[in-house]
């Protein structure tokens, strides 16, 4: 029952988050501001959109993907750019909240759960960037990693030190990457590792990076065999990184284990 709430709850909060997510990302690549007061518009008519016509997933599935003043096409992406975000929201709620009434009594119940929906959220919107404009933005790359470090000083010293060690360890792969094979890999894709490992830790860090690139490269060879991209084809990793990340938010610790290897905070309190 409490998986269920969890489950609903982490949905409803992924469709919404998704909804904004998008409109910052769109946005952001276009050169405008995504905060203040100005409202989402129709692309095609200009018509300001009602809060009805705001309702993540719902509107685009009542208005039958159409605007309901003019009657152009809503893109399909709109709709599946929230599902995405619905359903991501749904899995890590309920993976990191599952025991959250158990865990109460510690008083630190909550930073497992609020480490990896910040870490979550913020790959989904710098993969968005990635995706729209080939650009991952220094700001949404690196800023959830300060908060993340910042709430790592509740779990102490340590706890701030993994934190430390684990952007060190997504920054210096990427750079040597980069470095090493000049071009593929942008400064972006570090940032974006650097953010990702301040919030997870150096353990997680290093898995998400190996579901990072067995994901991208598992794409690849997908990609030249069946000859939708040719050897020198440049395929923008950012997405792959995330969907790693994401991967390992939600298995890393199980995936550790398998190795005999213990997790370290807060991935460990599960
Ligand atoms: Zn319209």
């Amino acid at each position: 029952m409490w998986l269920v709430v969890l489950f609903s709850f982490g949905f409803l909060l992924g469709s919404v988050l998704g909804s904004f997510l998008n409109v910052v990302a769109r946005r952001t690549v276009a050169g405008e501001s995504w905060w203040g007061k100005s409202r989402s518009r129709c692309d095609t008519c200009g018509t300001p959109l009602t809060s009805s016509e705001l309702i993540p997933l719902l509107s685009w599935l009542v208005q039958r993907g159409r605007c309901r003043t003019c009657g152009a096409a809503i893109p399909r992406s709109y709709f599946y750019v929230e599902l995405v975000c619905a359903l991501i929201g749904a899995l890590v709620t309920a993976r990191w909240g599952q025991f959250l009434p158990e865990s109460v009594s510690n008083g630190k119940a909550l930073l497992p759960l609020l480490l990896a929906s910040i870490a979550a959220y913020s790959l989904y919107l710098n993969a968005l960037t990635d995706l729209y404009s080939g650009y991952i933005f220094d700001l949404f790359a690196l800023a959830p990693g300060a908060l993340g470090l910042l709430l790592r000083v509740g779990g102490g010293e340590h706890a701030l030190i993994d934190g430390l060690l684990g952007a060190a360890l997504g920054y210096g792969i990427i750079a040597c990457i980069i470095l090493l094979s000049r071009g593929g890999m942008g400064w972006g894709d570090a940032h974006l590792m650097a953010g990702l490992g301040g919030i997870l830790g150096w353990k997680m860090t290093g898995t998400a990076l190996y579901f990072g690139f067995l994901l991208g490269g598992f794409w690849a060879v997908l990609l030249l065999v069946t000859g939708r991209a040719k050897r020198k084809d440049a395929i923008p990793l950012g997405p792959f990184l995330a969907l790693g990340g994401i991967a390992a938010i939600l298995c890393g610790p199980s995936f550790l284990a398998w190795f005999g290897i213990a997790s370290e905070w807060p991935w460990n309190t599960l």
